[in-house]
């Protein structure tokens, strides 16, 4: 638990599903005011779900549908969540997509799909509570929903191996560019964790021991092992941290290859 969230406003975007889901029942639990920003109408039954949870974890919380895609929709996101619960502190930019082709066949409909959900979208979402946190002197906080494709290449998702390393250069330079106003500006970086986006792969028994085989760890995450993360983040725990990719893996990253004495 971390006291200092208790009463804070928390923006978690693509929030009906996987890690944003994960992200809203933890920052509940820590008694945080969660703003749910959900795409589809079909998921309007997942987000009322979520709220009844919330709710009965003792936190406040309010679904707003948005594509993050659209300024408009982001700054109207931002404005509903601050005349909901009088103010943002924390804004969590997950909503993210991905999509298997290999490059020399990819469209530019997929590319621009992709970048425009994973990066453009990240950054809308990180320029309206800049705008926000500035115009109203707020020591806020931001963090980016990033993956291990920030540094490991992935053959047939290099729109979304190009977003996720674009989200690290983004996140570090407005880390930098905000430090003097104290506003923090920090990635997480998951490794493979069990979320609908892996659904379908791991449904193939071959598909989802090929992947844990690449996890010194030996297992696919947990969303509340995200979760856990985001939360310590954006907690006073973390208050000198800004600008970094909080990995969160197995030991992905860590040329699993290498392991016991090889190479
Ligand atoms: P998910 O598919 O459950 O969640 C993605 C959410 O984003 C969905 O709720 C979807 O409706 C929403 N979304 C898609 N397009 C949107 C748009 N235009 N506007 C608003 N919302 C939109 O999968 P997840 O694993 O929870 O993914 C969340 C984030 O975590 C993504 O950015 C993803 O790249 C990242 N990530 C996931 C993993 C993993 O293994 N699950 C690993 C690394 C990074």
């Amino acid at each position: 638990m971390y006291k200092d969230l208790q009463g804070k406003t928390v923006i978690i975007t693509g929030a009906a599903t996987g890690l944003g889901k994960a992200c809203a029942l933890r920052f509940a639990s820590e008694k945080a005011n969660i703003v749910i920003n959900y795409y589809e109408e079909k998921q309007e039954k997942d987000v009322h779900d979520i709220i009844d949870e919330i709710k009965d974890l003792g936190a406040e919380a309010i679904g707003v549908r948005g594509d993050v895609t659209q300024e408009e929709d982001i700054r109207a996101l931002v404005e509903e969540a601050v005349s909901t619960f009088g103010k943002l502190d924390v804004m969590i930019n997950n909503a993210g997509i991905e999509n298997e082709v290999p490059s020399h066949e990819l469209s530019m409909e997929d590319w621009n799909k992709v970048i425009s959900t994973n990066l453009t979208g990240q950054f809308i979402g990180c320029r309206e509570a800049l705008a926000y946190f500035v115009k109203n002197q707020i020591q806020g906080c931001i963090i980016n929903m990033s993956s291990v494709h920030e540094i490991i290449p992935w053959p047939h998702f290099v729109h979304y191996a190009a977003s996720k390393g674009g989200i690290k250069l983004m996140t570090q330079t407005l880390a930098l560019e905000y430090a003097p106003k104290r506003i923090r500006i920090n990635s997480i970086a998951p490794g493979a964790i069990n979320t609908p986006i892996n659904e379908e792969k791991f449904k193939d028994p071959k598909k989802k021991k090929g992947v844990i085989d690449l996890i010194p760890m030996g297992y696919i995450g947990k969303p509340e092992e995200i979760a856990a993360a985001a939360a310590w983040l954006a907690s006073s725990e973390a208050s000198y941290v800004t600008g970094l990719t909080l990995i969160a893996d197995g030991g992905m990253t860590l040329y699993p290859g290498f392991q016991a004495g090889k190479g």
